[in-house]
């Protein structure tokens, strides 16, 4: 895998001197102040034309009524109210977009089978270098569910949601939170560090630096995501007992891609955690959703009173 290495030695927000005590982990830059954790090589990532062709497994198929409750779930952040238009960036193939009460819907998507598959489906796609340079859709909603971390950046995409979004509208972004629980007890093996795709790392603190730099107010900053958080306290505790970051349930669930056989001790752990030990994991849910420090969070913003100036990130 060819990588680049980020050229970034400072905070983008807090301008102060990275330290590499994230936990251990030497691959990553880490702001003392605002916690955000970034890659210090950038993988080369390709969200090839393969990435939703992945056969429909038998447990993908399985679950599939929880994911359609878990759209629902994510359309609540909306609130009431109708909706002309909804954005969703990073929509993949359109499977939660499809779902959303608005009368017109907007797939951002890098994928061209995911745009396909989009079309095909009647939703309007653009890609991602369309939307940076978009304005005026007048969007009451745009969504990133768990985008922001995977694009080098994220600046780009808040910047464009301002242009796109009405005086009233709101943007919803669910990310994982390294300031967790989570990440705390898993270190390597926590299920959303992902280093292959995860560029940046942010806390509560620091998405609110980048939504501010970038113009918005935060509404809201949940630590309850009943669809992100649970699964991932569940694989980062099967990775670290099982001593593998494969992710080995998340795969199989989500899509046929990557290593199909499981090793009997992968077989072994994710039937501990998920019988004998689940009181284990709902407790640890729980309590990083208490004390706020759950593994992946869902921040609501609108658009701030201020006249938004380019922010000067380099
Ligand atoms: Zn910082």
């Amino acid at each position: 895998m060819s990588k680049k290495e980020f050229i970034r030695t400072l905070c983008i927000f807090c301008k102060s001197k990275p330290t590499l005590s994230l936990l251990g982990l030497t691959d990553y830059w880490h702001c003392p102040d605002c916690g955000i954790a970034w890659v210090k090589k950038i993988p080369k990532v390709e969200y090839g034309d393969m990435y939703y062709k992945g056969k429909s497994t038998l447990a993908s198929r399985v679950f599939a009524p929880i994911g359609k409750t878990f759209y629902s779930l994510r359309s609540t952040y909306a609130g009431n109210g109708g909706k002309k238009v909804w954005i969703d960036v990073g929509a993949g193939d359109g499977g939660f977009l499809s779902t959303v009460a608005a009368k017109k819907k907007i797939g951002v998507e890098v994928s061209s089978s995911g745009r396909k598959i989009m079309q095909q489906n009647g939703l309007d796609t653009l890609t991602d270098r369309q939307f940076l340079k978009s304005k005026g859709l007048n969007a009451d909603i745009i969504s990133f569910w768990h985008v922001l971390e995977h694009v080098e950046k994220p600046w780009e995409y808040l910047e464009s949601a301002k242009r796109n979004l009405k005086k009233n509208g709101k943007i919803i972004i669910g990310i994982p939170n390294i300031d967790s629980f989570e990440f705390k007890y898993a270190k390597k093996y926590w299920f959303h560090l992902q280093p292959q795709f995860h560029l940046w790392h942010f806390t509560p603190k620091s998405v609110k630096k980048l939504l501010d730099i970038t113009g918005f107010t935060v509404n809201k900053i949940d630590h309850w995501s009943i669809e992100h958080h649970p699964t991932g306290v569940l694989q980062s505790f099967i990775n670290k007992s099982s001593g593998s970051s494969e992710n080995v349930l998340h795969k199989l669930i989500k899509r046929g891609t990557g290593k199909s056989h499981l090793a009997p001790k992968d077989i072994f752990w994710v039937g501990f955690w998920t019988s004998i030990g689940s009181p284990i994991i709902f407790s640890f849910w729980l309590g990083g959703s208490i004390f706020r420090k759950a593994g992946t969070i869902v921040v609501v913003a609108s658009k701030s009173a201020y006249k938004f100036s380019s922010p000067k990130i380099k």
